[in-house]
């Protein structure tokens, strides 16, 4: 039995949210997806095939088979076409057709003529995309293109489901180390200061020795959260272990964050908790702004090194790193 998708057609705002929450747009080649676009354009023997994502003004390929990936304005984007319905657009010959005659794709040097693509539908019914095939030939396209197309899409949105997956932790859903990590390569390779706190829960040993395990699972998820409702949002929240968190803040230096840092480990050193008979959990946090060139692993060290000291000299302490 297939389930018919749900689609939500008319909801641009929502359109983009979903896009977005993929963190796909401007994102390094991916040989899986290049895989597949090659793949693609053989089965079809076109000229060219491309993942393409509509954003807000532009189109941007994920990846491009035939052709370096490029990006355009998303009026003279085909596959802006495509989002807008619910099943494959084909276009046998675009001169003859009033949507495309016009375009520059068609008219210009590129000399289209024909398309054929499919929605990329997220599993909440947003069209963020569509994978596609076009020539400088005409084309007419069978019932059988379409299927094979339409699978293929499923599988271009599968790969963008797990990557969204895999940046998630289970339990808390913050951040994963992996993704985590990600981030502070991409921020701290701007001018803007950035900073970094390690947060490790203190003596959280005796809150599973006590209460067990389960509980203390309830402990880490309701710590996440507090930390992530105070966030901005443009910060992230990271589990880097086992009861190890960490956060970044762009835009903030040593002496902001420390200031966020203390206000965090106050609201969580004074909420008690009912899982645990009222009692509270404290916050152990080490801060380091990044210095300019240094590396992910020695900022993370010297931050590692500031909890450290946090916890040698008394817990629920925010040190700065020297
Ligand atoms: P310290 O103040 O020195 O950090 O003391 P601590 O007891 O927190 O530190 P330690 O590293 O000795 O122990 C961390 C504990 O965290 C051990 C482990 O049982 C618990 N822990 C780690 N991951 C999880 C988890 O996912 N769920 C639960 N419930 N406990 C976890
Ligand atoms: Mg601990
Ligand atoms: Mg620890």
């Amino acid at each position: 039995m297939t389930i018919k998708p749900l689609f939500r057609l008319n909801d641009e705002a929502g359109r983009l949210a979903a896009l977005r929450r993929y963190e796909i747009l401007d994102s390094a080649p991916e040989t899986e997806f290049s895989d597949i676009v090659a793949l693609v354009k053989s089965i079809f023997n076109t000229k060219y095939a491309a993942i393409n994502l509509i954003d807000s003004e532009r189109q941007w390929m994920k990846a491009a088979a035939g052709l370096e990936p490029l990006e355009c304005g998303r009026g003279d984007a085909f596959c802006d076409h495509t989002i807008r319905g619910t099943s494959a657009l084909a276009v046998e010959d675009a001169t003859a057709d009033s949507r495309f005659s016009d375009n520059p794709f068609v008219t210009g040097e590129a000399s289209i003529r024909s398309y054929l693509g499919v929605p990329l539908t997220s599993p909440d019914g947003y069209n963020i995309g569509a994978i596609c095939v076009f020539d400088t030939g005409l084309r007419k396209f069978s019932d059988a293109d379409k299927t094979v197309l339409e699978n293929f899409a499923k599988v271009v949105m599968s790969q963008f489901e797990l990557r969204l997956i895999a940046r998630q932790d289970s339990l808390t859903g913050s951040l994963t180390r992996r993704a985590f990590v990600e981030r502070m390569d991409r921020l701290s390779g701007r001018e803007d200061p950035v900073s970094l706190l390690m947060i490790d829960l203190d003596r959280f040993k005796l809150v599973n020795d006590t209460f067990g395990h389960p509980v203390g699972d309830i402990v880490l998820k309701s710590v996440a959260t507090t930390i992530q409702s105070s966030l901005r949002k443009s910060d992230a929240l990271g589990r880097l272990g086992g009861e190890e968190f960490a956060v970044l803040l762009p835009g903030a230096d040593a002496t902001g964050a420390l200031a966020f840092a203390d206000r965090l480990r106050n609201e969580i050193a004074t909420r008690k908790l009912d899982e645990i008979a009222g009692a509270n959990v404290t916050l152990s946090i080490g801060i380091a702004d990044h210095r300019a060139g240094e590396s992910r692993d020695l900022w993370l060290a010297r931050a590692d090194q500031a909890l450290y000291a946090a916890k040698t000299t008394g817990r629920n302490r925010c040190v700065v790193a020297e």
